[in-house]
């Protein structure tokens, strides 16, 4: 431990399969990324339990083979997220760990600790991890840390925020903002920059974020003065390198089938060991066009072989990498800004080391080189750390001078006429922000509105995230469409949102701060405090 002054704040990036801690020093004026106690600078988003202890990262993931149901990983495609979403569904057939519906519409993590069956969600799985990460913290600036950063995807709803953060507090952290990820890459990339004399007034940067379990595209522009205002975001919550690993599981689970006329996917032990050796060889088509997969005794003590071309790998993931492209397409759209008109465009997230899609990013942008300054790998925590001390007043001038202008990820409105959705905040505006919107009475002498909350893009409710309701009452009887309310949307640095309705001829008044599935109240927090404590 070192005599370097100490940080008040840590940021942290919590990824699906990754997850990093930094913080600014103001002694060295640069941000340090923070290694784990097994001196890596990335932990694995996993956790296991057995029956004798909790393990958090490199342990628990050390050990996943031989205990796969009892190991998590991928808490980030559950948080704030429905159990009969279909997309979790399908993430659940595909684990080896147990996921059930919790009340109501929550899905439950099963694990067996000290012999003994329980339930978890996301947010406390994620917590762990968290707790984990300030514990390294701690350990490596010889102080107590309770202030953080924490990184969410940009397309994350209002929920998963929400949930994000009730981690954060179930960690004993003091959340001072969630940041967008590809937000907190370029505040890195914007600092790494800012030493170049040579730098035009104002910059546009396309950030493109390929991680383990989620795809984020963020177009911005960076001023020399500091100023980073996002222009529009996209992406997809559940698209990443974890995604490329099942196609492949899954072509080998085929192989397997063809050669030896046996069905493996139900054994959770060689799916795991399938899994592991899948990931390894995507990591290899990176560098070379050819790999193979070796595993001894992957079942019923018959070895598996097989050959993995990079061709082979491209074609299996064409249609996710087709996905990503479109993604950065809809982004230049929104933001209003032609291709040739991006400056840079900066890579961030492990996937993005994959040729293939280094070359049709390439493609879209007429050739244009690809920024690979920034570290893949710590780029979103390094961002973090920067605006944690920036909000903590702890960092020097370069600090200081860091303005954020990010925007809403979705749109955001009230249900209307029972199914349509009428938008008060539409998606990529400047956050924070406050819109109003006047809604009338249907009927005559309705004497109450009701304010479903909605989140997403469709005109129609149902295919929108339904966040909360609300019910005006007391209204005066009158004619229909005679009262109206003014509702009003006022949402927060942190994406987080507080919806009120007033009536006009009374002034009463009613609202909610969105309480997503992921909320949790502090008696729910003191009763998982009291659980997690394993
Ligand atoms: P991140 O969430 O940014 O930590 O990215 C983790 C993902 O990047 C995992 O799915 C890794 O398998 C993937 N990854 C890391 N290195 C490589 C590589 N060289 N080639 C392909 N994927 C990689």
């Amino acid at each position: 431990m070192s005599s370097r002054v100490k940080p008040t704040a840590i940021g942290i990036d919590l990824g699906t399969t990754f997850s990093c801690v930094a913080a600014w020093f103001d002694k060295h004026n640069r941000v340090e990324t923070i290694p784990n106690e097994q001196g890596y600078n990335i932990t694995p988003s996993c956790v296991a339990t057995n029956e004798t202890e909790l393990l958090v990262g490199d342990s628990a993931k050390n050990q996943m083979i031989r205990n796969p149901t009892n190991t998590v990983f991928d808490a980030k495609r559950l948080i704030g997220n429905r159990f009969n979403d279909s997309r979790v569904q399908e993430d659940i057939q595909s684990w080896p760990f147990r996921v059930v519906e919790g009340s109501p519409d929550k899905p439950m993590i099963v694990l067996e600790h000290k012999g003994i069956k329980k339930q978890f969600s996301a947010e406390e799985i994620s917590s762990m991890i968290l707790k984990h990460l300030k514990a390294a913290a701690e350990a490596y600036l010889g102080t107590t840390v309770t202030d953080a950063v924490i990184t969410v995807p940009a397309y994350f709803s209002d929920k998963q925020r929400q949930a994000t953060k009730d981690a954060g507090t179930l960690a004993g952290l003091n959340v001072l903002r969630l940041i967008n990820e590809p937000t907190a890459a370029a505040i890195a990339y914007g600092l790494d920059k800012s030493a170049d004399r040579n730098l035009p007034n104002e910059k546009t940067v396309l950030i493109f974020d390929l991680g383990g379990g989620t795809f984020d595209v963020s177009l911005l522009t960076i001023t020399k003065d500091g100023t980073i205002s996002v222009k529009a975001v996209g992406g997809d919550t559940r698209l990443g390198g974890e995604d490329f690993d099942k196609s492949m599981v899954k072509h080998c689970v085929q192989e397997f089938k063809r050669t030896q006329k046996k069905d493996i996917s139900t054994n959770e032990k060689a799916m795991g060991k399938l899994k592991i050796a899948c990931e390894k060889a995507k990591r290899d088509l990176s560098s070379t066009t050819q790999t193979s997969i070796e595993i001894d005794a992957l079942y019923k003590g018959i070895d598996f072989s097989t050959k993995f071309t990079r061709a082979k790998f491209e074609e299996l993931n064409a249609g996710f990498f087709n996905t990503c492209i479109k993604q950065v397409e809809k982004c230049l759209t929104d933001g209003n800004v032609q291709k040739n008109d991006v400056d840079d465009i900066v890579l961030v997230g492990g996937s993005t080391r994959i040729p293939k899609v280094q070359h049709m990013l390439r493609e879209l942008f007429d050739w244009k080189q690809l920024c690979k300054s920034i570290n893949a790998d710590e780029a979103v925590a390094y961002g973090a750390a920067v605006l944690a001390a920036n909000l903590t007043d702890n960092g020097n001038k370069t600090v200081k001078d860091i303005i954020l202008l990010d925007v809403t990820p979705l749109s955001l409105g009230v249900g209307v006429c029972e199914s349509h959705m009428s938008v008060v905040i539409p998606r990529n505006t400047p956050i924070p922000s406050m819109k109003e919107k006047i809604i009338y009475t249907r009927f005559d002498n309705q004497t109450s509105i009701s304010f479903p909350v909605y989140q997403g893009e469709c005109s129609n409710i149902k295919d929108n995230i339904l966040l909360d309701k609300f019910i005006l009452y007391g209204l005066p009887p009158a004619p229909a469409g005679q009262e109206k309310a003014n509702v009003r949307f006022n949402m927060d640095a942190n994406g987080i949102l507080n919806v009120t309705a007033e009536s006009q001829s009374n002034g009463n008044k009613e609202g909610i701060i969105i309480a997503g599935s992921g909320n949790v109240s502090n008696d729910d927090i003191e009763k998982m405090l009291k659980k997690i404590a394993l």
